[in-house]
């Protein structure tokens, strides 16, 4: 693939360490994909006999991250990493990988976005390496609605996932979950009545074109603003006062507070321009957005023997040329080549 241009305007990129673009955002907050495979089969992210996964010699090795991850972090002004997949709980030494991430210094806040299956296990395990917080992605409470989402019947594995990260003390706890028009739509008011009752911090998020079917279709998207009606017929959401900063939720006070609930607009109301977002595919491929056409290959110039600072020099072109937002609303969108689960969501 193409790396990047330089900025979109032609302007000059400032003398600065840090990962700016010519829009004047600041990356700060790395999203790392660890792989591309997954054990679940959500019908919006991937088909149901799986992708054509990466070959393993592709894959960043646990060195090759760890030396990464230095670059982004005693180079670049990288505060926040997240790991993220496909899978990340089956990406063989994750443990070490997170303990080595701690290790590092500045010491970077640690977090995960995981589908919950094998966490009961391990989350003891997790926080002792060095996870600072997760999020556990749930979108149904029916066992049977479950299994027709994921194509898995692992409700029960996803709860008791949840239970421990809770118990580990990876708080607060957040679940994700992306209402299908006609499947799960309904579950919105039951949904934050379990988090609520559980409390773990619920996030709705709008599904985006990032299906590698290509079967995204506006007029079927669960939007932000029905989400917040179905909500409002149950309880009171007043806006939270809490700063939104570079959060793409936008969050509602529940009854008054101090619970609160998330939704990501992330088609009908865009955050990009206030996005702190840096991304790493599993093979290594720098993005500068979730929707970027192009991409910067790291992995190659790291094993081409690239110094830290020819990598930290690849990181910061790439970030300059970030465009101004995703596109998604406008006309000729193309979706990226990518789908989700081999970008990192
Ligand atoms: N497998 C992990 C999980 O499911 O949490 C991590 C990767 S998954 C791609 C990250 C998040 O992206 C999940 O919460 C998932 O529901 C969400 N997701 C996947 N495809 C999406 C889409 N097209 N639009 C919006 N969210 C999507
Ligand atoms: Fe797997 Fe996550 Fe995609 Fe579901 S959303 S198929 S759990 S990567």
């Amino acid at each position: 693939m193409r790396g990047p241009a330089g900025a979109p305007d032609g302007s000059v990129r400032p003398d600065t360490p840090a990962l700016v673009d010519s829009f004047g955002r600041i990356a700060t907050d790395l999203r790392v994909s660890l792989t591309d495979r997954c054990n679940l089969r959500c019908t919006y992210c991937m088909p149901a006999e799986g992708l054509d996964w990466l070959a393993g010699p592709d894959v960043l090795t646990t060195a090759e991250l760890l030396r990464l991850l230095d670059v982004a972090v005693t180079r670049l002004g990288v505060t926040d990493v997240r790991f993220t997949g496909g899978e990340p709980l089956l990406r063989k030494g994750l443990e070490e990988l997170i303990e080595g991430t701690a290790a590092l210094r500045p010491r970077a806040r640690i977090s995960m976005t995981t589908n919950g299956i094998g966490l009961a296990r391990r989350a003891g395990r997790l926080r002792a390496a060095g996870l600072d917080r997760i999020n556990v992605s749930l979108d149904t409470l029916d066992p049977r609605r479950f299994a027709e989402i994921t194509r898995r019947d692992r409700l029960a594995d996803v709860l008791a996932g949840l239970a421990a990260a809770r118990a580990a003390g990876l708080a607060p706890v957040k679940v994700n979950a992306v209402l299908l028009r006609g499947i799960n739509d309904d579950e919105a008011v039951p949904l934050l009545r379990f988090c609520l009752e559980h409390d773990y911090h619920l996030r709705f998020i709008e599904q985006m074109p990032l299906d590698p079917q290509h079967g995204w279709n506006r007029a079927e998207m669960i939007t932000a603003a029905e989400i917040l009606d179905r909500l409002g017929a149950a309880f009171e959401l007043t806006p939270s006062h809490t700063p939104r900063g570079a959060a793409p939720a936008e969050r509602w006070l529940v009854d008054g507070g101090p619970a609160e609930v998330g939704v990501i607009g992330s088609v009908t109301r865009p955050f990009c321009e206030a996005c702190d977002r840096t991304r790493l595919t599993a093979d290594g491929a720098l993005r500068n957005c979730l929707f970027s056409q192009s991409e910067t290959d790291l992995r190659g110039l790291l094993r081409g023997g690239a110094s830290d600072e020819d990598l930290a020099g690849a990181w910061r072109a790439t970030m300059w040329a970030k465009l101004a937002g995703h596109r998604i609303n406008e006309a000729g969108f193309a979706q990226p080549i990518r789908p989700m689960s081999a970008i990192g969501g």
